[in-house]
């Protein structure tokens, strides 16, 4: 078994309002993010998986969305103010809600209006990504995850390869892990695609052989 590791680190502001004490302020964190892919062999190459490949998405993705972002919870008491609802956190126009009845229009709250002012970039946990509530640094992990098996895809056609694991590190002494348990997936539609396409090319040399032989009987030579 081979496993092999790319890390990215990133900044970003959030808030668990919903835990108390100081965590519920608004603060930063330079967070760190290790993402460990893992095969039972190496390609003829002698790879795993090309690590450009790789890092690629993951760094376009997480520099895209979470970088200098804040990232807050559905359930916080800022949304409100951000007046977000339905509005992409990724569009220029952050926070902005359309006017009833004036198409393209959009009101701001003075709150969202600023942040929109300046381009200031939002990640909300239960909306942006409905399966954790809270930017906890386990639902960064958990996010990062599920974003990491799509990265993983793109960067190589392997069947055989899978994300093992993913550690977020929100400060030197905190960080959390999330743990693949089913480290046999199921094939994908690509590869039952890559299966299908493999015995259709068989089928395909074995029509090809017996027409040759086909054809070389009736013109009576032997085929090449
Ligand atoms: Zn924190």
């Amino acid at each position: 078994m081979f496993t092999q590791t790319i890390n990215h680190t990133w900044h970003a502001a959030h808030s668990l309002p919903h835990l108390g004490g100081k965590c519920s302020s608004l603060h930063g964190h330079t967070w760190r993010v290790s993402i460990t892919i893992a095969a039972p062999s190496l390609s003829a190459d002698g790879i795993l998986v090309d690590f450009a490949a790789l890092k690629k998405p993951m760094t376009t993705w997480i520099d895209n969305n979470l970088d200098h972002a804040l990232m807050l919870g559905a359930g916080d008491n800022l949304i409100p103010l951000l007046d977000l609802d339905g509005a992409p956190s990724t569009a220029p126009l952050l926070g902005g809600k359309e006017v009833d009845g004036a198409p393209g229009a959009y009101a701001f709250t003075p709150l969202a209006a600023a942040f929109a002012e300046r381009g200031q970039r939002l990640f909300v946990f239960g909306r942006d990504f409905p399966d954790v509530a809270w930017p906890t640094v386990e639902g960064v992990a958990q996010l990062l995850a599920h974003k990491a098996h799509g990265w993983l895809t793109e960067a190589s056609s392997r069947a055989d390869v899978y994300v093992a694991s993913v550690t977020v590190h929100e400060t030197d002494r905190s960080s959390a892990t999330w743990h693949n348990t089913d480290p046999h997936p199921a094939p994908g539609y690509a590869d039952m695609a890559l299966l299908l396409a493999n015995q259709t090319e068989r089928v395909i040399t074995a029509v090809d052989a017996h027409l040759d032989q086909e054809y070389a009987a009736l013109i009576g030579s032997t085929p090449k």
